[in-house]
């Protein structure tokens, strides 16, 4: 078995979605459970709906023609969504009689982009003679904690996915399944976060154990950058798991950073591939990756990142400053992304606005405490960094060409990254001159 998941521009216009009918319909030697995504901007437009409700202001007609025009163009009748069009006024409705609209309300609106493309992505397999069939999630396992807005499957969801999904792909149905989307288990919608259709892939298809996990996207695989800041940015082959989870988790968009855990637990390797180009190879990702690569794999890049600067003398050579820290965030549920710390200082940054303006007011008692809002992150991933000594020379050279300033530097225990902090507007000087540095382009 094989999941393939398709992002929102290869369920967004449709050419793509012709494509994918292709490469569905190519790929039954091992039979498919194909997981999808909301059509592109559907998800933004959906959250300004619900926050425009909340203003009293309920307007789903962009979300209604954007859906219709993509029904229309494989002559799809228009009630095929009708219902979930239906269910989504209608919460759109509630939160503007209520005048505002919490998490749990903003999930709700947010799950109707995936729901509404498994169904228009089903009808339009079955047209290429498939039994594809569409299914929300949550009614085939997907059951979830009651954290909206980043919720995680509950203890036994493989068991329900596999009790769903099984006889299904054994009765020669092709599955179209939500991704993003899952339920508590008191039958409240949930969604696992931004970009979270990756990970709906990987725990349905450890779940099943499936031989791989296929993400398909509008970029020929994991690449050396973000090719929209580094047009000359290459595909990288082969990655570990480790590589890849230090990757998404700094940025690189194209997987949700949470993909590779179930992947990881399982085995199973995870292929990222272009449906604008199916014959490309893309990028495998597995346990071992590749054993010859050595020195720098990509450079990430992440925006808007936050650093929480604590100082403090009445600490100096004290124990228990750092834990004391640490607790602070942990106590106020922060994650934080990067650390580098001094005798008497300790900087982080972290890149969400929930739980910090607290966690900063606690850190208070602790310490002299400053916030510096617009930075950007910036993650150069090697292999083996530790034994080459010539990536952290390169990179410092690389940047003093420039006249770019380092805020913060941190190396990873985990040895793959080199982690610096610079002000957002150099943001994308930083990520070129250093592929220019390691990769000539
Ligand atoms: P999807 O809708 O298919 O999930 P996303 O927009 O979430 O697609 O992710 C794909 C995008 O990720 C690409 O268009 C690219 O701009 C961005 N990206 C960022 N870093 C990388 C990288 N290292 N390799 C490939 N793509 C990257
Ligand atoms: N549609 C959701 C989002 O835009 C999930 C995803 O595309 O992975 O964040
Ligand atoms: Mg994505």
């Amino acid at each position: 078995m094989r999941v393939m998941k398709f992002g929102g521009t290869s369920v967004g216009d449709p050419a793509r979605i012709v494509n994918l009918c292709e490469i569905v319909s190519a790929a039954r030697s091992l039979p498919p459970v194909v997981v999808v995504s909301a059509a592109s901007k559907v998800t933004d437009m959906l959250l300004t709906a619900a926050r425009n409700a909340a203003r009293g202001e309920v307007d789903a007609g962009p979300i209604v023609a954007r859906v219709h025009g993509l029904l229309d163009a494989f002559s799809l009748a228009r009630d095929l969504v009708a219902a979930e069009l239906a269910g989504l006024d209608a919460a759109l409705a509630r939160i503007a009689a209520k005048g505002a609209a919490d998490a749990e309300d903003t999930d709700l609106v947010a799950s109707f982009g995936e729901r509404i493309s498994a169904r228009a992505i089903a009808a339009t397999l079955a047209q290429y003679g498939l039994d594809a069939r569409p299914y929300d999630a949550f009614d085939v396992g997907m059951i979830t904690d009651d954290r909206f807005g980043a919720a995680e499957p509950v203890a036994d969801h493989a068991a329900r996915l596999r009790a769903h999904l099984l006889p299904r792909i054994e009765a020669g149905v092709v599955p179209v399944v939500t991704g993003f989307v899952g339920k508590t288990l008191d039958g409240r919608v949930t969604t696992l976060g931004r970009g979270g259709s990756d990970y709906s892939a990987a725990v349905i298809g450890a779940a099943l154990d499936c031989d791989e996990i296929e993400i398909w996207t509008d970029v020929p695989g994991v690449m050396s950058s973000d090719p929209r800041v580094v047009p000359g940015a290459h595909t990288i082959a082969s990655l570990s798991f480790d590589e890849a989870a230090e990757l998404a988790y700094f940025g690189a968009k194209v997987l949700h950073p949470k993909t590779i855990h179930p992947a990881v637990r399982r085995g199973i390797p995870v292929r990222v591939k272009n449906t604008f180009a199916p014959e490309h190879p893309g990028t495998v990702i597995t346990t071992e990756g590749d054993r010859s690569a050595r020195g720098p794999r990509a450079i990430a890049h992440k925006r808007n990142i936050t650093v929480v600067h604590v100082v403090s003398t009445r600490m100096l050579l004290a124990h228990g400053f750092l834990s004391r820290i640490f607790e602070v965030f942990t106590r106020h549920r922060v994650v934080v992304d990067l650390v580098a710390t001094s005798e008497v200082s300790v900087s982080c940054t972290v890149d969400r606005e929930e739980g910090l303006a607290d966690a900063v007011r606690a850190l208070g008692e602790i310490g002299e405490v400053s916030v510096t809002r617009g930075r950007c992150l910036v993650c150069v991933v090697a292999a083996r960094i530790l034994t080459d000594p010539s990536v952290c020379p390169r990179i410092f050279t690389a940047l003093g060409r420039e006249n770019i300033a380092v805020q913060l530097l941190s190396m990873g225990a985990s040895a793959i990254n080199v982690g610096l902090v610079v002000d957002d507007a150099l943001g994308d000087v930083t990520v070129r001159a250093l592929h220019r540095e390691f990769f000539g382009a």
